[in-house]
């Protein structure tokens, strides 16, 4: 698959470039993901990069990596398959602060 080095996203065969930041495409993933693979647990499922990025932002600011993979469909591409894996040891902690995440609901008066 080729694959965004930039961005980190998977693109379909026929994809020459990144069609979020131009880059080149590269054949595919780098190694140390595959290497990583093994010991990664998917956490989470997005169709939406920002939402992505958000839960990425904040698994990283409670010290947990997160990897994002995303899948663009060329003839679709808001419609992505953005998955979000982190280290198998970090999966419990990820999941607890993933579920504060999904409580907190921006229009809360709660202090
Ligand atoms: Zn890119």
């Amino acid at each position: 698959m080729p694959y965004c080095p930039n961005c980190k996203i998977e693109f379909e065969e026929s994809v020459k470039n990144c069609s979020d930041c131009g880059t080149e495409l590269i054949d595919s993933l780098p190694k140390e993901f595959f290497l990583d693979e093994d010991n990664l647990a998917l956490l989470t499922i997005c169709t939406q990069m920002y939402e992505a990025e958000f839960i990425k932002a904040n698994l990283e600011s409670a010290d947990i990596n997160a990897f994002i993979l995303s899948k663009q469909d060329r003839n679709y591409p808001f419609l992505g398959t953005i998955k979000i894996f982190v280290k198998k040891e970090d999966e419990n902690s990820a999941r607890d602060y993933l579920e504060n995440i999904n409580n907190q609901s921006p229009s809360t008066d709660e202090e």
